[in-house]
C-alpha cells in the first residue's frame, strides 16, 4: 500500500511522485504507457515566464522556473538558461510587448529595432524590436521526466518511488466516499491519496471517480530541421502573435512562430494550436505556414531542410489554468493536470504544491485559481 498513487508517468506525475518521495512519502506511479509517452514527448520544452500573462499562472512559472534550475544541478537532462526573445513587428506590437513586461514585473530587457542583431545575428531585419527575458530556459522534457522518476527513486532516506508502466487505470477503488486506490488492467493497486496527473486524460480519470473535469486536447504541430554545423539560433525567439494565440479561446487554426534551437543541432518550429480532437494526420498546410513563419523571422532557414515533424495533444482548460490541488467532491483525490501548453514548465512548482498539501504543508503559492470544482462551480 502506497501513501500516494500517481496516474502518469508525464512531466507532470514525474514532479509530482519526485516531490512526494522527496518529502517522505511511498509513491506508486502509473502509466497506461511508457515515462513521456504522452504530450510530454511531444512538446518543445520551454520553461516560459515571458509569454504568461500577470495573475496565478505567472507566479507558478515565477516558482517553477527557480525549481527547474535547482533539479538541474543534480543533471541527468538537457537544461539551457538561453533566455527568451519576443519580437515584434510594429512600433504599436513593440509598446504593448513592454507594456506587458512592465505588468508582469519579471526581468527583461527592452531591445530597440537596432540592437536586435546584436542578440539574435541572423533575425530579420524590419522588426520593430523586441523584449528579452533571461529567465526564459529550455529542457529536454522526455529526459526530464525520466530524470525526476529516476531522482525520486534514489533513496532520500525518507520515502520511495515505484513506477508501474503498461498499466492502465480503469476505475477507482473506494471506502465509503473515500478514495483508496485504483483499478486497473493488472489488479487493483491501493493508496491513502490518488493524483490525477494523466495530462489531456485528466478529465477521463476524473470521470472513473464521477466528477466532471473539462480538459481538452488542444492539437500542435512541430518542425523540426536537420542538424546545423553551426548554432544559428541563440535564444528561445517568438513573435508577440504567439501571446495572443495561448490566451485565445479560437478552436480555429492559430499559428505563431516560434523558434529555438537544441543541443543537438536541430532547430524546433513552432507552434500551432487548434482543437480538432485526437486527429494525428499530419496537416502540411499547418506545416507550410510553420516553415513560412519561420523563414520569415530567420531568413538563413530557407536554406535548411525540414527532416522531420510530430504533434500532440496540449491537455486544454476553458480558462487557460491548471487544475492542481485535491477535488472536495471525492476524499482522496488529487488532480494536477491540464496544464496546456505549459505543462513542461510549471511541472516542478505543480509538483512541489501538491507534495505540500499532501503532508498538510500549507502551499507556497494560493492553489484557489487552480482548484478543481471551479468549473461545476460556474455551470451552478
Ligand atoms: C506541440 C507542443 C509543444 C509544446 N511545447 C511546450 C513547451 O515548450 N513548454 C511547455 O511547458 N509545455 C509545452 N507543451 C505542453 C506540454 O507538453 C504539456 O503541458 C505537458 O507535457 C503535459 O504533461 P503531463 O504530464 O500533464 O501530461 P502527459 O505527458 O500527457 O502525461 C499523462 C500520462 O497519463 C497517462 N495516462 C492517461 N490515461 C491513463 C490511464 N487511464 N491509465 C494510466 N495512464 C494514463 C498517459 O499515458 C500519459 O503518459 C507543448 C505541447 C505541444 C503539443
Amino acid at each position: 500500500m502506497s501513501d500516494v498513487i500517481v496516474v502518469g508517468a508525464g512531466v507532470v506525475g514525474a514532479a509530482c511522485a519526485y516531490y512526494a518521495a522527496r518529502a517522505g512519502l511511498d509513491v506508486t506511479v502509473v502509466d497506461r504507457g511508457p515515462v513521456a509517452g504522452g504530450t510530454t514527448g511531444s512538446g518543445e520544452g520551454n520553461i516560459l515566464v515571458s509569454d504568461k500573462e500577470p495573475g496565478p499562472e505567472l507566479e507558478l512559472a515565477v516558482l517553477s522556473n527557480g525549481l527547474w534550475r535547482t533539479l538541474a544541478e543534480h543533471g541527468g537532462f538537457e537544461f539551457e538558461a538561453k533566455g527568451g526573445l519576443v519580437v515584434a513587428e510594429t512600433d504599436e506590437i513593440q509598446r504593448q510587448l513592454t507594456d506587458l513586461a512592465a505588468e508582469q514585473g519579471v526581468e527583461h530587457v527592452t531591445v530597440g529595432g537596432a540592437e536586435l542583431r546584436d542578440y539574435e545575428p541572423h533575425l530579420a531585419g524590419d522588426l520593430a524590436g523586441g523584449v528579452l527575458y533571461p529567465q526564459d530556459a529550455q529542457v529536454q522534457p522526455m529526459l526530464a521526466a525520466a530524470a525526476l522518476l529516476r531522482h525520486g527513486a534514489e533513496s532520500f532516506g525518507h520515502g520511495t518511488l515505484r513506477l508501474r508502466l503498461g498499466v492502465t487505470v480503469t476505475g477507482f477503488v473506494r471506502s465509503g466516499d473515500r478514495v483508496t486506490g485504483v483499478r486497473t488492467s493488472q489488479g487493483e493497486i491501493l493508496g491513502d491519496a490518488v493524483v490525477n496527473a494523466a495530462g489531456t486524460w485528466g478529465g477521463e480519470i476524473a470521470a472513473l471517480a464521477g466528477v466532471e473535469l473539462p480538459v481538452l486536447p488542444r492539437r500542435g504541430f512541430i518542425l523540426v530541421t536537420e542538424p546545423l554545423r553551426e548554432p544559428l539560433i541563440r535564444h528561445k525567439v517568438y513573435t508577440a502573435a504567439y501571446v495572443t494565440n495561448v490566451a485565445s479561446d479560437s478552436a480555429g487554426l492559430e499559428t505563431s512562430a516560434v523558434i529555438e534551437g537544441t543541443p543537438a543541432g536541430t532547430v524546433l518550429i513552432g507552434a500551432s494550436r487548434e482543437r480538432v480532437g485526437f486527429d494525428r494526420t499530419t496537416s502540411v498546410p499547418v506545416l507550410s505556414r510553420l516553415a513560412a513563419q519561420a523563414v520569415a523571422l530567420f531568413p538563413a532557414l530557407r536554406e535548411v531542410r525540414a527532416i522531420r515533424s510530430y504533434c500532440g495533444f496540449r491537455p486544454y482548460c476553458p480558462d487557460h489554468l491548471p487544475v492542481i490541488g485535491a477535488d472536495p467532491r471525492v476524499p482522496g483525490l488529487y488532480h494536477a493536470c491540464g496544464h496546456e501548453g505549459a505543462g513542461i514548465g510549471l511541472a516542478p512548482a505543480t509538483g512541489h504544491l501538491l507534495a505540500q498539501l499532501l503532508t498538510g504543508e500549507r502551499p507556497d503559492v494560493d492553489l484557489r485559481p487552480f482548484r478543481p470544482e471551479r468549473f461545476s462551480e460556474e455551470a451552478a
